[in-house]
């Protein structure tokens, strides 16, 4: 797919006040810092759509981007910010598990992890939660490029063992690099194939 066009839509503080769901809807999620607004951004080949290197935790807000006028690209809240006092880290957990459960466009939602790190117990729980609900997600690994390409393989690898130790199946496993600019044309690739509305 060829990105020809994205405008910023809007930013909701609830589900509800989200756009109406007339369109798929494609969501990323993840750790702050995880590299998200880095990887939309390279999605999206635009410079500065998704804000980068915000105050971790601080934009709590879901923001939806038009895609060729035909699907949503949604930013939700990054998670597990330890900063953020306990209320406002349960606000933000019911915020994105409310959006989650009650958007109905929504296609899939791309969860990213640091390449770099071994399998973090929030986003395993995190997985866990998206499989008990069924809703359908995919693995993006970030930042291929701070590691060795043999050590990125590894840690994938250690990563599905971890997987496969409690689930049958795996989801889809997207590995990106930002700076790099890769990994991107499988997402909309991905996207492409399953936007048919
Ligand atoms: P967000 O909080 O998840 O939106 O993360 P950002 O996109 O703001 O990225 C956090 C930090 O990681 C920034 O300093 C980025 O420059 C850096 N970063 C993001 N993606 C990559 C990547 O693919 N490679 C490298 N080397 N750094 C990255």
């Amino acid at each position: 797919m060829i990105v020809k066009t994205v405008n910023f839509v809007k930013s909701s503080g609830k589900w509800q006040e989200c756009p109406e769901p007339t369109i798929p809807e494609y969501a990323f999620i993840g750790r702050s810092n995880v590299g998200k607004s880095s990887l939309i951004n390279t999605i999206m080949n635009h410079k500065d759509l998704a804000k980068t290197s915000q105050t971790p935790g601080k934009t709590q807000l879901i923001n939806h981007f038009l895609v060729n006028e035909n699907w949503y690209l949604t930013d939700l809240p990054g998670y597990g910010y330890a900063k953020v006092s306990k209320s406002l880290r349960k606000d933000f957990e019911k915020l994105i598990t409310n959006y989650i459960l009650n958007r109905k466009n929504l296609v899939n939602l791309f969860v990213l992890v640091d390449i770099r790190h071994t399998p973090q117990k929030i986003d395993l729980e995190f997985m866990e939660w998206c499989g008990e609900n069924g809703v359908p997600f995919s693995i993006v690994f970030t930042k291929q490029d701070k590691l060795k390409p043999g050590a990125a393989d590894r840690n994938v690898e250690v990563y599905k063992t971890k997987l496969l130790e409690t689930w049958e199946d795996l989801p889809d496993i997207y590995i990106t690099s930002a700076e790099k600019k890769m990994g991107g044309n499988e997402i909309l690739k991905f996207i492409e194939k399953t936007n048919a509305y």
